[in-house]
């Protein structure tokens, strides 16, 4: 995997303030995109070892509330075992903290492969006709934030917000 940019106090893309990493490569081209230098897999750094310590240490910090995983496309299939073991790696170190995780699928599709170490998922693609700048932490209308954990145990979607 590689990855462009780690923003270590970034306030936009979840609560508080948190580490954010964007993955490169992606596929889903949604017309508007945010970030479409990221779509291609070649994109920024190799993500080694070291980049994790590098994350692992800016979260280590009392005023971080938790890390957000953004793209580019986490579960590409070319990214996603990575960013499952980072998650792992930041869950058992920081259980307190929360993982935020920003894909363009719907959570229905990737249900099947989540697991207890993501707290929230931001789903769906980026709609250029339902953009709305005024919406908290998401792009577009359709998108939704969910409660990953509650919505495994439950069956149902649940919305975080
Ligand atoms: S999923 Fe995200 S990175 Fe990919 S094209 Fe859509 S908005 Fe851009």
């Amino acid at each position: 995997m590689r990855y462009g940019k780690i923003n270590k106090t970034d306030i936009a893309n979840g609560p508080g303030v948190r580490v954010s990493l964007f993955v490169s490569g992606c596929r889903n081209h949604c017309k508007g995109c945010f970030n479409p230098e990221t779509w291609a897999f070649d994109y920024g750094e190799a993500f080694t070892l070291r980049t994790v310590d590098e994350i692992l240490k800016a979260l280590d910090k009392p005023y971080i509330s938790g890390l957000s995983i953004l793209g580019g496309e986490p579960f590409e299939p070319e990214n996603v075992g990575t960013v499952f073991d980072l998650c792992r790696q930041v869950k058992s170190r920081f259980p307190d903290k929360t993982i935020w995780i920003y894909t363009g699928y719907l959570y229905e599709k990737i249900e099947p492969i989540l697991n207890d170490t993501i707290d929230v998922l931001v789903d769906g693609p980026f709609i250029e006709a339902q953009k709305d700048i005024t919406l908290k932490f998401k792009g577009s209308k359709n998108q939704r934030i969910i409660d990953v954990q509650a919505s495994r145990s439950s069956g149902s979607v649940k919305l975080l917000y």
